[in-house]
This record gives C-alpha cells, structure tokens and sequence, in this order.
C-alpha cells in the first residue's frame, strides 16, 4: 500500500521541501526549478496586465490555446514521439504511487497514445482527481466521449505551474492556501509526487474534485443537473443515483426492483426469443448528413443482434485464461415493419432522418429533444442518434425500472461517435476509432432493458444487481488486466467503458435480469416482441417475473465458475430444447 503525501505528512518530506509541504500553492509561485523562471518573470511572460490577464478573464481567454499534441510530435519524428511517451510515463508513474489516485493513472495511460494528446512541458504543475472525484463525476456524465480526456489534460497543466493552463483557459487566484479553482469553486490541493520531462520536475497534485473539466462536460453538467450537479462537483455526497435518472435525484440508483435478486432469477427457457420492433432517428443539423447512410443504421442493428445474440468479435487477451461470458441473450433488434413485402426496399425499415438542431446538439443535455420523436414508446424500441453532440457524451438511456412504460423519455441516445463505422469512414475527420464498431449502442440498450454498470457501486458486490460480474472500482477504458476490487476487472462486458474492440459479451445473470425488468417494467413492448417455438411450448417454465418474486429460500448463489442449474419451482425437471428461432 502507498500511503498519500499530504501536505501535512512528514513521509512528504524526502519528496519536497518543507516549504512546499506547508503551501501547495505557495509552491506554485515560489519552487521552480531552474528554467521555472521568477514568478515576476513568468507574468511578464503572459504579457501586460490587460484585459487578458484579468482574474476573471473574459470570453475570449477561453480559446483554446494552440498547444502541440502527440500528432504534432510524430510528424516532428520519432525522437519527438518517444519524448512525449517518457514525459507522460514519468508523470503516470509518480501519480500510479498513490492509491488514490489510481483512476487518473489510468487516465493518463489512456491519453498517452490518442493522437490529440497534449506535449507537456517541464517545469509544470498537473492536478489531477481522486478516485473519489472521479467517482462523482460518473455519476454526472454517462460515457463520456475518452477522447475528450486528452483536452481534460490540457486544462489540468499548468507550464511553469503559473495560473495559465496549457489549454489557454486561465485560472481565478483567490482561493486561500493548499486550494487551487477547479470547475466554479475552490479545490483542496494535496501533493502526491514528482514526475521529469525532459531533466525538469513536473509536480503532480491529488484534487479532491476536477480542476479541468473540458468545456462540453462543464456545459452538459451545468445543462443536466444545473446548481445540483455544481453542487456534487463541490462537494462529495454518497448515495448518488444514476446520472441518467435526472428525475430521480433523490433516489439511490440501485434501488430494489422486481430483479434484484439477481442469483433467484429463473433460466430463460430456450424455446423464447424476444425480437423487438426497433426504430431508429437520426437528428441531424443540417437537411442531409452526408455521413450517415441507411446502410450503416441496418448494419448497426444487425451488429446488435449480433452482440445480444453471443457472436460478438473480440480481442482476446494474454491475461484471458478463461472462456469469456458470451451469453446467447435471446434477444433481437427488428428495424424492419411487420406489413413489409419482400420489393419495398428502403421503406420497409423503420429508419428515419429528422431535421432537428436541438436535438442534434443537445439531445444528451435537453432529453426532451429527443423524446419528441420516439413516436410509438409502448411498441416501439427507440434510438436517436444525436448528429452533432456537445455534451462530449457517448449515450445515454433510462432505465424502464424507473420510468413508466408508455413515457416518451423511454429512449436511447447514441452519439453519431459511436454510430458503428462512422468514424472510420469519415477519415478526413480524423476521428478516434476505439469506439466505432457499434458497442454503444449495445452498451445503452443493455440500460434501456435494465441493466446497470459493472462499475456501479464501485467494490459493493451487489453494485450491479448481477452475481455473476466481478464488481470494479471505476471504468476502465483499455483492454489490460485490473484487480481493482480484488478479482479481475470486468473489463470485456458489455457494461463497461472499455474500447469496442474488447467487449465480447453478457453474462447469464444479467441475460436472466434483461428478461425479468423487460417482463415487469415494460411488458406491452415484451410481449409484442415475445416468440415462443410452438412445438415445445409445453415445456416452456414460468415467466421470469413470476418466479423472480417468489422468495425461493435455498436456492444457491450464481458464480462465474459454476452457474445456476437450479430445478424450476416444485422441483419439476425442465427439458430445454434448444431451438433458432430468427433466420438471418
Ligand atoms: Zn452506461
């Protein structure tokens, strides 16, 4: 165990000089190293004291500054780009000693190869959020776009450690000592180590919440949760709920429901299959996006079906020595209408563009936007996909345990980021592509039918409602091994944040908990999607509803390593007759 370097710690004192021990921010303005400059210096560096070096700063002091990135390194050459991973790898490896810090290790392990990864100079200061800050800021923003991280880089240095971010975006000063501004208030600051770029120190401090948030988050917190969310940026609060469930604030995320009671969740007789009438919006902002075809929106359903039905491609791992859970879920996405005939071409899918700059910008922000086209929420299964998003957010989705079935708000959002091959096929966008195979889309349809993160709850075993999960501290966005929690991360489910190339599937219990919240909460749309093979309907047990609220004392715990073969109530042999149902 590594213990934190507070302020007040002596185990500081083989690290930094006392002087930085008793004033973090004093060391801002007084321990450079020898190119750190004077702070008189460093003003005179920024310029004269006019509007742009106000406290406040205007509008314009808020562009983004112009700062190199890892691109810029490789066309420099290979000397460059090898500097620029040491730098990051130095400074990762003095914020990896702190236990507490071991989300924003693994932030910087992230943005460390993304093509807009900022150069960081030495002779900086880097703050960077606790586990516990970042575990706040989760609860706030569903899947943030991971590119954006390298942007939160750039707004968390600050070269010569003056009161300039890298990014351009300054700092107000008037926050008493071992406190910097963070998002719209002060921050408490505590050193946690010293990383080198290029022979010069970088000094790395621990906050309790973000110093850089990028703009778009800022703007989606500010939009989504307004000055309850500034406030859970302000200050920690526990129990929070789902950063979804906006109207729900004071509701624990996790509450019970009907399928809580994960491992007493009955087997899903093979001879059912849901195939679930499914439409797909694209909000766009101008009358045509000439990116998005009606070819990609088909291929991203049948990626889906694919997905739900256990055949997903993954990236096998050296860490993978088991069979990874690739549940055959039994469930299908059907964009095609029931009254189509084999000639009608294009208009036999429920695919639809909508003209709408609201919803194409703020649809993540404003849900209402993009409820107002889900036309049919009782038969309908809906997702919009926001054309030009500004929350910096992947997708989001309610889920049906907490919201009514017939209510509108009943719908997923998916960013055109994450629309399957929409990046890779805009190449002059120069997009990141980790998230472009179509998983997001899965990913917010496993909400929309009930299920939770991996990561909910952090290392509370039931965080998830799920037995058979491992639970994990925080998301993971590579594909390595982690024990945060102790077992291995989860790292390859559906219902983390991982890159899409890593997700392979679902696991029984959720599979079991997805029928049961579908049965329960949105039972029109289940039994219009419900198919029963007819020959062995006889053998078909209860529905899952039905036997997950009886209170089936006994009946043993679901693992990973020897899943439930529990009998059926009464105690009746069931015969499963394994039967596919849909024809491709
Ligand atoms: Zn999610």
């Amino acid at each position: 165990m590594v213990l934190r370097c507070l302020l007040t710690s002596a185990a500081c004192a083989a690290v930094v000089s006392r002087g930085v021990l008793d004033d973090a921010v004093g060391l801002l303005q007084t321990s450079q190293g020898a190119d750190g400059g004077t702070p008189e210096e460093r003003t005179a560096e920024e310029g004269t004291p006019d509007k742009r070096t106000t406290a406040e700063g205007t509008p314009e002091d808020r562009v983004i500054a112009n700062y190199n990135t890892l691109a810029d390194s490789r066309k420099a050459g290979k000397a460059d780009a090898a500097a620029h991973v040491a730098a990051y790898q130095s400074v990762q490896d003095a914020i990896g000693r702190v236990e507490t810090l071991s989300h924003s290790a693994h932030i910087m392990s992230y943005v460390t190869d993304l093509e807009g990864s900022p150069d960081l100079h030495g002779g900086g200061c880097l703050y960077m959020p606790s586990d516990e800050a970042w575990a706040q800021f989760y609860r706030l923003v569903e899947h943030p776009y991971p590119p954006l991280f390298a942007e939160l880089i750039a707004h968390s240095y600050f070269p010569n450690c003056s009161k300039k971010a890298l990014s351009g975006e300054k700092r107000r000063t008037e926050c008493p000592n071992g406190h910097v501004m963070g998002h719209d208030s002060c921050v408490k600051v505590n050193h946690a180590g010293v990383g080198h770029v290029k022979g010069l120190e970088v000094q790395v401090f621990e906050t309790d919440r973000h110093v850089g948030l990028p703009s778009k988050w800022k703007n989606h917190i500010n939009t989504l949760w307004g000055s309850w969310g500034r406030g859970l940026i302000m200050q920690p609060l526990d129990n929070l709920t789902h950063r979804t469930a906006q109207d729900q604030a004071d509701t624990p995320t996790t509450m019970k429901d009907k399928c809580s009671k994960s491992w007493k969740l009955p087997e899903v007789p093979a001879t059912k299959m849901l195939v679930v009438p499914t439409q797909f919006v694209v909000c766009t902002a101008v009358p045509f996006h000439k990116g998005i075809t009606r070819d990609m929106l088909k291929d991203q359903a049948r990626w889906m079906t694919s997905a739900y039905r256990g055949r997903s491609t993954y990236t096998k791992m050296d860490f993978d020595h088991e069979e990874l859970p690739q549940v055959d879920m039994q469930i299908e996405f059907n964009l095609r209408r029931e009254d189509c005939t084999p000639t009608a071409g294009d208009d036999c899918y429920r695919i639809e563009f909508v003209r709408d700059e609201m919803c194409a910008k703020h649809a993540f922000s404003k849900k209402e936007t993009a409820a107002r086209h889900n036309k049919d929420p009782h038969g309908l299964f809906t997702i919009v996909f926001v054309g030009d998003d500004q929350s910096g957010v992947l997708g989001m989705a309610e889920f049906p345990q907490l919201v009514m079935e017939g209510n509108k708000d009943l719908v997923v959002r998916v960013s055109i980021l994450g629309l399957r091959t929409f990046s890779s096929k805009n190449t002059e966008l120069h997009m990141d592509t980790h998230y472009d195979e179509g998983d997001t889309a899965v990913h917010e349809a496993g909400h929309a039918l009930g299920l939770y993160h991996t990561f909910e709850g952090g290392c509370n075993l039931d965080g998830d409602q799920v037995k058979d999960t491992h639970p994990e501290a925080l998301p993971n966005f590579d594909c390595s091994q982690k024990n945060s929690c102790g077992n291995s991360d989860p790292v390859h489910n559906f219902m983390d944040y991982s890159p899409d190339t890593c997700m392979s599937g679902f696991t029984e219990i959720q599979k079991r908990r997805v029928w049961c919240v579908f049965e329960n909460y949105r039972p029109h749309l289940f039994h219009k999607s419900l198919k029963v093979e007819e020959d062995n309907a006889a053998s078909v047990s209860e529905p899952a509803a039905a036997a997950a609220s009886e209170e089936s004392v006994g009946a043993p715990a679901v693992t990973v390593d020897e899943p439930d073969v529990s009998p059926s109530e009464g105690g009746a042999t069931e015969v499963h007759v394994h039967v596919h149902i849909h024809k491709d």
